[in-house]
């Protein structure tokens, strides 16, 4: 059905190895954990695809502890299965080790998020999912069977998975997908006809960014690989959309699998393959005829460049027309107007078929700012903002 080249999937034997990593811990664990002031402490624990990792845990007044991070603000809850937020519940250990099965969702996510915040304060300077240090309450365990993970203003649930051989839907760049929506959301990009589209693209890519960050050893081009119980198997592929396993997409703009009804989980694979062709480069021919050559500018300055481009420039932005412009200003923003990294930007956009054409066309279409013959001097500055151009 689909010929993505398999990738070797690691699994952590679960009963065996958590076991096996109790009584380790055990043995090493100093007898008081220390205890920040604000009552965090290092703890352990097993995930379902990244095996062991530290965690950062909360003690309780009853001596237990939870999935909390007070110094973050991540909050991370089993909602045994219902779908009401309120009745969620914490997950507690009598030691800071989480180790149980039941607890390796929680610990995935747990872990995802605490990594994601991290990295976004290391690389950005951002403070949280809304950039002003506000909670972030993660779900897990949500619904029965439930094939998919949502965020909706700083609250994420997260399925079982079940549906196309899948397991539960807790991979870090699932977390950093979701999360990310946090980005778009207060960069007031919106979701609606071909932004809602861009918006599940820059999740895409703002979520391989954070991968690529958190284990580089292990990244990949493909969405969301590791909840799939088949190697091999992938939500999306961004170096090649058409090729998606479970949900194929669009390479070119308004071209092949191009849906003219929207679809926000098909209609980003053209901007998918561009933030591929930025980072690795390429050449080939789209879906119109158009022959092309990238250089990438590799991941550290794409990196930049899409996080400025989506939070400086995309704000009330509604096409691809203006994800170009976008990507073009930050570039020149970021590297010079005359530098190689803005020319790759425009071949990578010129490749999947956003070309200068397709943004003369868009702003053609859009309503011209009335009149300002005899408008006074503060009218004038007004529609003259409204029409810049970034
Ligand atoms: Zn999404």
């Amino acid at each position: 059905m689909r010929a993505t080249p398999p990738r070797p999937i690691r699994r952590t034997p679960l009963a065996g190895a958590a076991s096996i990593v109790a009584i380790a811990f055990t043995l090493v664990l100093p007898r008081a954990p220390a205890v920040d002031a604000d009552g965090a402490v290092r703890g352990r624990g097993a995930t379902l695809y990244d095996g062991e990792v530290e965690l950062v845990v909360e003690r309780t007044d009853d001596g237990r502890f939870r999935l909390r991070d007070p110094e973050r603000r991540i909050v991370t809850l089993d909602a045994r299965n219902g779908t009401d937020a309120a009745q969620s519940v914490d997950i507690t250990s009598a030691t800071p080790a989480f180790e149980t099965e039941r607890a390796a969702a929680a610990v995935s996510v747990h872990w995802a998020a605490v990594r994601l915040l991290d990295y976004w304060r290391e690389r950005f300077g951002r403070r949280g999912w809304d950039g002003r240090g506000g909670e972030l309450r993660q779900h897990v365990h949500w619904g029965k069977n439930h094939f998919n993970a949502t965020f909706d203003r700083g609250q994420v649930v997260y399925g079982d998975g079940g549906a196309h051989e899948s397991t539960a839907i807790v991979s870090l760049d699932y977390v950093g997908h979701e999360v990310s929506h946090g980005i778009t959301l207060t960069a007031g990009v919106g979701y609606e006809g071909e932004i809602a589209a861009l918006n599940e693209s820059y999740s895409d890519i703002l979520a391989k960014c954070f991968e690529r960050w958190a284990k580089p050893d292990r990244s990949s081009w493909l969405v969301f690989p590791e909840i799939y119980r088949t190697p091999g198997r992938a939500t999306r592929s961004m170096s090649d959309p058409k090729r998606s396993w479970l949900s194929a997409q669009p390479d070119t703009y308004r071209g092949e699998l191009w849906r003219d009804d929207g679809g926000p989980h098909e209609n980003g694979g053209p901007q998918n393959r561009w933030f591929h062709l930025l980072v690795e480069g390429g050449h080939g021919a789209n879906d119109l005829g158009d022959r092309f050559r990238v250089d990438g500018i590799g991941w550290a300055r794409a990196e930049q460049l899409v996080w400025r481009a989506v939070t400086v420039y995309m704000r009330g932005r509604t096409s691809y027309a203006d994800a170009r412009l976008a990507a073009d200003q930050a570039a020149a923003d970021l590297f010079g107007a005359s530098g190689r990294e803005r020319r790759s930007v425009l071949a990578a956009w010129d490749a999947v078929g956003v070309t200068d054409a397709i943004v003369r066309e868009t702003r053609a279409k859009r309503p011209e700012p009335r009149k300002v013959e005899n408008a006074t001097v503060v009218e004038r500055v007004r529609a003259l903002r409204r029409r810049r151009r970034y």
